[in-house]
């Protein structure tokens, strides 16, 4: 019986309404914990026909004053998210070992189950959050909030905070999460590298040791980098600042050889923003900024915000590559043996031993790779232009040379001779089963063409 419970409860000694509420927190959906034990005494008073007398959280045993302060905890929040945009939060607290040994005693001494209705460590969040939300005008997410909030109750005292209605601020920490876009690049230059290369000899300080002190590095020519600029370099700080963030993380779906320019539809890419204090910055216009500011050597196109998801997914979604290879023979080709070994490759699945160019740290294997289509014009006897759509995980400058018989079939091997790419443009990456774009991985809406 619910009024003989909550009887029992009220002999243990002076509690809170918040208090009392909660161990019946699964009762009568809508009310806070607050309105369920107001309530309950009410109606324990009325049936005893006793005075009414309430208990502030001041002198609650239980909660020694915490649910009094769920206000000015929120408003500690929402000062230590000042200046920071969000949508969402969500909110987790630490709750004092000794309030949660009282919470214990409190159900026992009333002869109820120890763990029955709901903990402090939930009502904290909730009531916290729901104030958090008021004043901001956000949503709570419990699954990936713009920011979140941790509260240590033990970093203040509650009698402080009831008197002095505000927290220390140590007791608050706030984490905001990174925010991401979505584009594809193009290299239009030879020699760009995806991302920054820094200098192995002099691990990117740009100097060595010579025999009067220091002195810039031979190998990066004292700038710390092997190559001038890279695509991360180009679209980093333009995102980084729009979000105003602290830093940014680069992640593209694949990456192609540094002396191999990207072509056409470009490479999917997704720019992490870490602590960001804007979120919603406006694509088209950072789109424009970093055309501008790369002058030529990389482009970019269709930004977009994106979800977290997005990271996983131009990093793990399966996706065909179309190339265009400038190839050389050691010897005079015939054009009909050349459009017959073609014909011989289009839609063959390869067999690729690891090449020798490959990292000799990586584990040797054969990978089977299927050349979906190729298709070819021979220039001169000794010069061909290809154009070929492969599987995810093809190497292509194998596929025509054999690499010493590495790979087999390969164009070299069905001419008899020597074949070798001599510039490689990847002119397309789109996902083998449905396109990268899916709108589930945006957080805006598509732009007008
Ligand atoms: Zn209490
Ligand atoms: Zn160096």
């Amino acid at each position: 019986m619910i009024t003989e419970d909550a009887r029992e409860l009220l002999a243990t000694g002076a509690v809170c309404d918040s208090c009392l509420g909660r161990p019946f927190a699964d009762r009568s959906f809508g009310l806070t914990n607050a309105e369920r034990g107001r309530a309950l005494r009410t109606t324990v008073a009325l049936a005893a026909d006793d005075d009414f007398e309430p208990d502030e959280p001041t002198n609650c045993w239980v909660c020694e004053g915490y649910c009094g302060t769920f206000d000015a905890v929120a408003a500690a929040v929402v000062d230590a998210l000042e200046g920071v945009e969000f949508a969402t939060y969500q909110v987790g607290s630490q709750v004092p070992p000794l309030v949660e040994e009282n919470e214990r005693l409190f159900r026992e001494d009333a002869g109820l189950d120890p763990e029955v209705g709901e903990s402090m460590k939930r009502e904290v969040n909730r009531e916290v959050g729901r104030r958090i939300g008021a004043k901001t005008g956000t949503d709570v997410d419990f699954d990936r909030p713009d920011v979140l909030a941790v509260v240590d109750l033990a970093g203040f005292d509650p009698l402080e905070t009831l008197e002095s209605d505000s927290v220390t601020s140590h007791a608050v920490d706030v984490q905001v999460n990174p925010a991401f876009v979505y584009g594809r690049y193009r290299k239009l230059e030879r020699d760009v590298p995806q991302t920054e290369w820094p200098c192995r000899e002099c691990g990117a300080s740009g100097v060595q040791l010579g025999d009067d002190g220091e002195e810039p590095c031979d190998h990066c020519d004292g700038t710390g980098y092997m190559y001038e600029t890279s695509v991360e370099q180009v679209v980093r700080p333009h995102v980084v600042e729009a979000m105003d963030g602290d830093e940014g993380t680069f992640h593209g779906a694949g990456r192609e050889d540094v002396d191999a320019r990207m072509l056409e539809e470009g490479r999917p890419f997704v720019l992490e923003v870490k602590r960001p204090r804007v979120r919603d910055p406006d694509p088209a216009e950072l789109e424009r900024e970093i055309n501008a500011a790369a002058e030529g050597a990389v482009e970019v196109d269709g930004l977009r915000l994106a979800t977290y998801e997005m990271v996983e997914r131009v990093k793990e979604h399966d996706a065909s590559k179309h190339y265009r290879a400038d190839v050389e023979f050691g010897d005079p080709v015939d054009r009909e043996a050349f459009e017959a070994a073609l014909e011989e490759l289009s839609g063959t699945t390869v067999e690729q031993y690891t090449p020798q160019r490959v990292d000799h740290r990586r584990a040797n294997l054969t990978r089977e790779r299927t050349v979906y289509e190729i298709d070819g014009e021979l220039l001169e006897p000794t010069r061909a232009d290809v154009r070929l759509h492969g599987a995810g995980g093809l190497y292509v400058k194998e596929l025509i040379s054999s690499d010493d018989g590495r790979t087999e079939p390969s164009l070299a091997g069905l001419l008899e001779t020597d074949a070798e790419v001599t510039a490689l443009d990847v002119t397309g990456v789109e996902g083998e089963d449905e396109p990268f774009e899916r709108e589930a991985y945006f957080r805006d809406e598509p732009r007008e063409a």
